[in-house]
């Protein structure tokens, strides 16, 4: 008798052309049969499947299996023009009960035997590299996994700002839109790594150290590997430049910030004595902005005129609460009793007389410098070293790489408008693979499961000596006494940005020696004085502990092979220990 299956009717258009209908087998869901494909007009399927396939309306049918062998293009129809897209599909039913599939024209294949230098698909060439994990790289990768693109992202280490970009360096976003309340920098930028993450993306926190885009497939070379990719995503941002004022890094982000339109509204600014430091349209731009909410704004220029332009120049000398300063250099910022940013040394360039103004914030309206300096001799930069857009688009001066964010944008550079333009490249990402036939999809890895965070709280109640990883200071007392092991403890903060960049790092690298370490984090938040205890002035901050005698501290975040290097000098690798 013949047995009956179901098949499930999918449609697939690739430039308007291709027509992919789909099935399995009842019961064999997870080897979905996959046939079909036909160019359209079909040239020669049953005429019944044709009309099923072409309505709209149908979605499942249920034929005998012979029909559905005959449907197969490996036994009844043939490649025989490149116009005829004839494509095997490899088909894999995905846990939301859609079929996900890869798929190779076949006349790609041919290419690739003629044309050494546009190989297909699928050949250890990867659909796209995003570079850079700010609010362009990760919106752009959460849209190229979502398309089936498995994009590769390098989210950068240390090279043009941390991974997660410069929102990492921030505490309130106020302005980006679905978070009526608010949301910290990190805590905005962890959750687009996750979305990113969750769809496919795979993430890699290494610097791009070398890119040619001269020949194709293209190369991006990492600290850590090398790849060969037929896109290119840049979102490598821009750095704002700061004066590197001895006590900056004290006052960044609760005084000193780089950002009025970001955070001019902010409780610590409102009402208050301001100063800008800079003398073109950026400093008057972000003076005049800050008059909306500022008591009074003082401009601190070098020079001994502005260079913004003439229209800028009359807005701010025409501003009742504005102050231009010139021939002025800003030496420090002071503090008062309470270690509040109270006011900013300064110096007269012309006379050199010292004076202190009493103030209450600081911006940076000195510039930014756009990270594109891997690129430079093979794509167009402006004169000021941005990459040039076509505009209102993505595309760079070179096919198949696109740029999204500040580095592309030295006008709006805001999160919003990053993570605009990273949609808009990813889209313009998956339009070009369909357009020059180099797509291939990949189908949405069965979701994790994911495992339940250890709370303080938790290790409290079910502390496990046996388990590697623990949290709060509960398990460290435990840890502490009872271990045999060397301890590594991190101390953390929640709104630390460089605590959520070392975590996965150092995570990774405790599981290298699990069983011969034990793992640790505190909240130094949550566990205030084991903190003070420890003597812990900064996160992120490690220690390590072996027989209740502490080793090392290393503070900031380091290269994997420093904490290895602790490790391995203190472990002794155990096969079958039981904690
Ligand atoms: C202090 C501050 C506060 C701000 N507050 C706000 C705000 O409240 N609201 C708002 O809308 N905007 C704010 N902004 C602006 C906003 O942060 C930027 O517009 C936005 O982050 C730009 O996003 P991006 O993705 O283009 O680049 P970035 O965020 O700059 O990210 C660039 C990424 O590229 C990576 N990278 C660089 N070079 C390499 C390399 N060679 N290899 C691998 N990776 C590399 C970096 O690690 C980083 O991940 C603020 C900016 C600052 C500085």
């Amino acid at each position: 008798m013949d047995q009956k299956i179901n098949i499930k009717l999918k449609t697939h258009t690739v430039r308007g052309k291709c027509l992919l209908l789909y099935g399995w087998e009842k019961g064999r869901e997870d080897m979905a049969t996959g046939f079909w494909i036909a160019s359209s007009p079909p040239p020669s399927p049953p005429p019944s499947l044709a009309a099923v396939a072409t309505s709209s309306m149908a979605k499942t049918l249920t034929v005998s299996l012979s029909t559905a062998r005959r449907l197969s293009p490996f036994s009844s129809l043939s490649p025989s023009s490149s116009s005829h897209c004839l494509c095997r599909s490899n088909l894999h039913l995905h846990s939301d009960g859609n079929l996900r599939h890869r798929i190779r024209p076949t006349h790609l294949i041919k290419a690739s035997a003629t044309n050494s230098s546009h190989p297909a698909s699928g050949e250890g060439i990867e659909n796209l590299v995003i570079i850079g994990s700010g609010p362009a790289g990760y919106t752009a990768a959460i849209y190229a996994a979502r398309a089936n693109l498995k994009p590769l992202v390098f989210e950068g280490f240390q090279m043009g700002g941390v991974p997660g970009g410069q929102l990492m360096t921030t505490t309130e976003v106020e302005n980006f839109p679905g978070f009526p309340n608010g949301i910290t920098g990190p805590d905005l930028m962890d959750r687009m790594r996750q979305q990113a993450d969750r769809w496919g993306a795979e993430l890699f926190q290494e610097d791009v150290e070398f890119v040619d885009v001269k020949n194709r497939p293209f190369t991006v070379r990492s600290t850590d590997r090398e790849v060969k990719c037929h896109t290119i995503i840049v979102a490598t941002g821009a750095t704002a430049k700061r004066l590197r004022l001895p006590r900056e890094e004290e006052f960044w982000s609760r005084g000193i910030s780089a950002c009025a339109i970001c955070d001019g509204a902010s409780p610590l600014f409102k009402g208050q004595v301001l100063a800008v430091v800079g003398g073109g349209d950026t400093a008057t731009e972000e003076a005049i902005y800050l008059t909306k909410y500022a008591l009074h704004v003082h401009l601190l220029v070098r020079r001994a005129e502005l260079r913004a332009s003439k229209a800028m120049q009359d807005r701010v000398y025409s501003n009742p609460n504005i102050t231009v300063h010139f021939n002025t250099e800003v030496l420090d910022a002071v503090s008062n009793s309470k270690g509040q940013m109270s006011g900013l040394l300064l110096k007269r360039i012309d006379t050199g007389e010292q004076s202190t103004l009493d103030l209450k914030g600081l911006f940076y309206g000195i510039g930014h410098t756009p990270n594109s300096h891997l690129l430079e001799g093979q794509i167009e930069l402006d004169n000021t070293d941005y990459v040039l857009v076509k505009e209102g688009t993505a595309e760079t001066s070179v096919e198949g790489v696109f740029a999204a964010g500040d580095i592309q944008d030295h006008e709006w550079r805001q999160a919003i408008t990053a993570a605009g333009s990273g949609c808009i490249a990813a889209l313009s990402v998956e339009r070009y693979l369909v357009i020059n036939d180099l797509l291939v999809e990949f189908h949405q890895p069965v979701a994790k499961e994911v495992k339940k965070e250890i709370k303080g709280r938790d290790a409290q109640m079910g502390f496990d000596i046996t388990l590697t990883k623990h949290k709060g200071q509960y398990a460290l007392r435990k840890l502490y006494h009872e271990s045999p092991r060397l301890i590594c403890v991190l101390y953390t903060a929640p709104t630390c940005g460089p605590c959520r960049t070392l975590k996965p790092i150092l995570s990774k690298v405790i599981d290298e020696y699990d069983k011969n370490v034990h793992y640790l984090e505190i909240d130094i938040e949550e566990d205030p004085e084991i903190a003070e205890a420890a003597g812990i002035m900064g996160t992120p901050c490690v220690q390590f502990f072996k027989n209740k005698e502490m080793l090392r501290t290393i503070s900031g975040v380091k290269m994997k092979k420093e904490y290895r290097e602790i490790i391995e000098n203190n472990t002794t690798v155990m096969s079958s220990v039981n904690i």
